[in-house]
């Protein structure tokens, strides 16, 4: 069996930045534009599209558009916190006012500016937002009081630290990116022990990593986080949370 075994840095490459922004000739000004300051952009023009990279991949912040084709900036915005995705968020808005800065506060914006507005002072408050987040949000999941740091491999529940062998992290991981979702012995056998043929052997395997895992992650702890689920395979999320 090939145990993964990556190892992450924090880089002191440019920070990552992902832009969400569906007016090509705007993407591509906020593109350029971040890219001359010094940032590493990715663009993504659409709603799902936008969600799929900020869910799937590591950024150091977002610029979020607020109005966006089919699925709002906000609503994205809010499924991403859902999932326990906590990168810092900058939402873009044309339109102005307490109740539209309310509402992207609520639904978990780090900060907030209307258009038009003035590039360099998109760049000082993206500066800002990495200086509060950067080494601390790379890439965070969070399910009820449970926190991974995704660079650091780093687990906490309540706030204390969890050792886990490098196994037990992938197999914790991959749990919680798919919460709320039952995920079988095929899809562990395969996507984290990296099998194509599963067979009782390595079910058991399967069985006593969960077990061992489960002991350290709800041993104590309030609520249960890892379920089985008989006959089909296990689900992680708080009770009676489908998220
Ligand atoms: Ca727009």
């Amino acid at each position: 069996m090939l145990e993964r075994n990556e190892i992450e840095m924090a880089e002191p490459a440019p920070a990552r930045i992902l832009v969400v922004e569906d007016e090509p000739k705007v993407a591509e000004a906020l593109g350029a534009g971040l890219r001359d300051a010094g940032f590493a952009i990715d663009v993504a023009h659409d709603g799902e599209e936008g969600f799929f990279l900020a869910a799937s991949e590591s950024f150091d912040a977002i610029v979020l558009d607020r109005v966006l084709p089919g699925r709002d900036g906000l609503s994205i915005l809010a499924a991403l916190r859902r999932k326990g995705v906590l990168v810092p968020v900058l939402v873009l808005t044309a339109l102005d006012g307490v109740d539209e800065r309310v509402a992207g506060l609520e639904a978990g914006a780090d900060d907030y500016l209307a258009k038009p507005f003035a590039f360099p002072e998109l760049v000082a408050r993206l500066k800002a937002l990495l200086r509060r987040g950067r080494g601390d949000n790379l890439l965070q999941l969070a399910v009820a009081d449970l926190r991974i740091a995704v660079a650091r491999r780093e687990v906490t529940r309540a706030d204390r630290l969890i050792e886990l062998t490098p196994r037990e992290y992938e197999l914790l991981e991959y749990l919680v990116r798919h919460r709320g979702q039952i995920v079988s012995r095929e899809m562990l056998a395969r996507d984290v022990w990296k099998e194509t043929q599963r067979g009782t052997p390595l079910d058991n395997v399967i069985d006593v990593h969960v077990t061992r895992l489960r002991k350290k992650i709800d041993q104590g702890f309030e609520p249960r986080l890892i379920h089985t689920v008989r006959g089909v395979g296990f689900l992680l999320g708080p009770q009676g949370d489908g998220a």
